[in-house]
């Protein structure tokens, strides 16, 4: 198999969950990964992930496409199942909070001095929710993470080479209240189609929340057109896996 080229900043690695993507400067604080299509992410699995971070268990989400953050706190015990939302943030290296996608944007994020860490889900629903942001302010809120000291890494999504959407997705991304000249940016209209940017999006929220953009790093796997590695929503619909994002705060 021949593996989608990635930037310099990503590597893949064969590993016990079969292949996996992590980004360099995120790996220079804590531990963390993408998985591939290889991880049906059965219950073994998930424990194979937190075994492969050095964490004692995973902790997910049941996700809605929303920006509600779920706080995970070393001495305090876990959430029991899966709490609702779409973004963890988590101080405990004893969890590996992850993020389930086919699409949408998985975003792990690590803050270089308090080893804090956060996981967040973002489709469009969740892009136009601002869930990134919500990241950074929970991580800032709760851990007293500076947004100039995190690194972020953004995992597959659909491309906006990919990603028709329709005229109701503008419209709900003007209605959040997202300046006019940045929802101009993130759709792209070809053939009188219209294309959406949701990593491109999500890093101008990270950007606009204080991160420094040279500190956020985007994979650029467009998760439609490398099927034999990756899997999709859009383009494989009910016979779509899904691929985690997961990372656990440093120890
Ligand atoms: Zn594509």
């Amino acid at each position: 198999m021949t593996l989608p080229p990635v930037p310099e900043s990503f590597s893949w690695t064969e590993s016990p969950a079969g292949l996996v993507l992590t980004c360099r400067p995120l790996d220079a604080v804590t531990p963390h990964l993408f998985t591939t299509r290889q991880l049906q992410l059965t219950a073994d699995d998930w424990r194979r992930v937190a075994g492969l971070l050095g964490a004692r268990q995973a902790v997910t989400l049941n996700q809605v496409h929303g920006r509600d953050v779920v706080v995970v706190r070393a001495g305090a015990p876990p959430p029991v199942g899966q709490p609702t939302g779409d973004v963890l943030v988590s101080d405990d290296p004893a969890a590996a909070i992850a993020v389930r996608a086919a699409d949408c944007a998985p975003l792990l994020l690590a803050d270089t001095r308090s080893g804090a860490a956060a996981a967040v889900h973002a489709g469009w629903r969740g892009t136009a929710a601002g869930a990134a942001a919500a990241a950074v302010d929970a991580l800032r809120q709760h851990f007293g993470a500076a947004p100039g000291n995190l690194i972020v890494a953004i995992g597959p999504s659909i491309g906006a080479c990919c990603y028709e959407v329709g005229s109701d997705v503008v419209d709900a991304f003007a209605a959040a209240g997202h300046p006019r000249h940045l929802v101009d940016r993130w759709f792209v209209v070809r053939n009188a189609r219209l294309y959406l940017d949701v990593a491109g999006a999500n890093r101008d929220q990270l950007v606009l929340a204080g991160v420094p953009d040279a500190q956020i790093h985007d994979c650029r796997l467009c998760t439609a057109m490398h099927l034999d590695v990756l899997t999709s929503y859009r383009a494989e619909r009910e016979r779509a896996g899904r691929m985690a994002g997961a990372i656990r705060a440093r120890a």
